[in-house]
């Protein structure tokens, strides 16, 4: 094991462990490029510098609870076996996400196994399992040996009548005695309200509360139907960090319907909240839930919040990932996509040349991911140059010229310049100069 986990329970959970450079050290390096006047400044944070005036916001670090192999398995059509969930489950553990969401106990056999067998492997991360609050789903949680027995109810009026055909205080009290029974298991409790962002706030609160009373540390603020907006998501999270003893730990699970999962994600943590719960790809029922990694990289790069997370590893564990449920990644995706750091238009080009930060967000190695150089019918000399240079050609002028007269003629019906069809175009320069060559020397 590489990192102890937090035993007493008065100690931080999860453990705070230095991973990646501070982003004031980062800034400060990147401030100090820019002051000697390095073109070459790779830590690609001079942009976010100036335009927050270096205030990078300060706080707890940043829990990180995945639900790729609980509500990621939810997605139509994805049907994991145990082999594959453990598979992402190593992943997760070596990306140092603090949770690990591994399934539903009472739900499967499989989930029952994908729980144990992971929470008997995993060296950094903490594993749930989720429950429904009767008995029968804690029991089984705990059997299967979850550190978190995840408990959930609707609170929203229109799931407690049309779904549970409960009244507020059956709800309550069904919470309660589904978090003391966990609890008696010496389990850590996460409590979830679902529906949460469309409940009567007050009785959210009360619920909280009295699940909190109960000993529930960790509460969860979900948005089950994705359709809270940024401001919504702070107030409502703020509102009930001021309802809740300071000891209470607040995760918010956001939806991404309206695509706002990752907004929404960013504005609980401004709101009061020090757990984000994601999925990697944003993979999900209906439209998915907030993306890890590009939660991960904003509170990281806009907002300045730390995390555990090996940003180095975020495009290889994204790609692996969608590799084992089968779905192919757009290449626009954020963060990690084939586009991502891709840049083809001829003044993108020389600008990122002379200084990536000029149209990168954030250093593409810093998330495992690489800038390419695309070239197309927007290209311009400095991006042909550098590719010329980059297959060990000398970029002469006549030669860059050659090609982007290639490229305007040929770029759009080709769609993809590849090395090949550049070598093409380059063996066809010399062999016209070597025949005009010759026809001057024969004249
Ligand atoms: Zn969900």
């Amino acid at each position: 094991m590489l990192f102890p986990r937090a035993g007493s329970a008065g100690e931080l959970w999860p453990p705070v462990v230095p991973q990646f450079k501070t982003l004031t050290e980062t800034l400060y390096n990147d401030r100090k490029c820019f002051e000697q006047g390095s073109a070459g400044c790779r830590h690609g944070l001079l942009a976010y510098w100036i335009s927050s005036g270096g205030a990078a916001e300060s706080g707890t670090r940043i829990r990180v609870f995945d639900t790729t192999l609980r509500d990621g398995d939810q997605m139509p059509g994805i049907e994991l076996d145990l082999e594959e969930k453990l598979y992402i489950a190593r992943l997760l553990d070596e990306l140092h996400v603090d949770i690990i969401e591994a399934g539903f106990p009472a739900s499967s056999r499989i989930d029952f196994e994908t729980v144990r067998r992971i929470k008997r492997e995993a060296s950094y991360a903490r594993v749930a399992g989720l429950a429904r609050t009767s008995p029968r789903d804690i029991d089984a949680a705990a059997e299967a040996e979850a550190d978190i027995i995840h408990v959930f109810i609707a609170t929203s009026d229109i799931h407690m009548k049309y779904k549970l055909r409960m009244s507020r205080e059956e709800v309550i009290e069904a919470a309660v005695r589904a978090v003391e029974r966990a609890r008696g298991y010496g389990a850590e409790v996460l409590f979830s309200a679902e529906d949460a962002t469309r409940s009567d706030p007050e009785f959210l609160a009360a619920v909280y509360r009295a699940v909190a009373d109960a000993g529930a540390r960790y509460i969860n603020i979900p948005d089950t139907v994705g359709t809270a907006t940024p401001w919504k998501m702070e107030w409502l999270v703020s509102f009930i960090r001021k309802a809740l003893p300071e000891w209470v730990r607040i995760d918010v699970h956001c939806h991404n319907d309206f695509g706002l999962a990752v907004a929404n994600s960013l504005a609980g943590v401004r709101g009061g909240a020090d757990g984000v719960q994601v999925t990697v790809n944003g993979f999900g029922e209906r439209g998915g839930n907030a993306a890890l990694e590009e939660v991960v990289a904003a509170l990281h790069f806009l907002m300045g919040r730390r995390t555990g997370v090996r940003l180095g590893m975020l495009t290889r564990v994204s790609k692996e990932v969608a590799r084992v449920f089968g779905v192919q990644l757009p290449p626009n995706k954020p963060v990690t996509g084939l586009n991502a750091f891709a840049h083809e238009a001829g003044i993108h080009v020389h600008g990122v040349l002379s200084n990536p930060a000029t149209y990168e967000p954030m250093p593409p190695e810093a998330v495992g991911n690489r800038r390419r150089i695309v070239l197309g019918r927007h290209s311009g000399r400095a991006a042909v140059a550098h590719a010329l240079e980059a297959m060990g050609f000398q970029p002469s002028k006549d030669l860059v010229s050659y090609i982007l007269e290639k490229l305007k003629e040929h770029a759009p019906r080709l769609k993809k310049v590849d090395e090949d069809t550049l070598q093409r175009w380059v063996e066809e320069y010399y062999t016209s100069r070597m025949r005009s060559i010759g026809a001057e020397m024969g004249a």
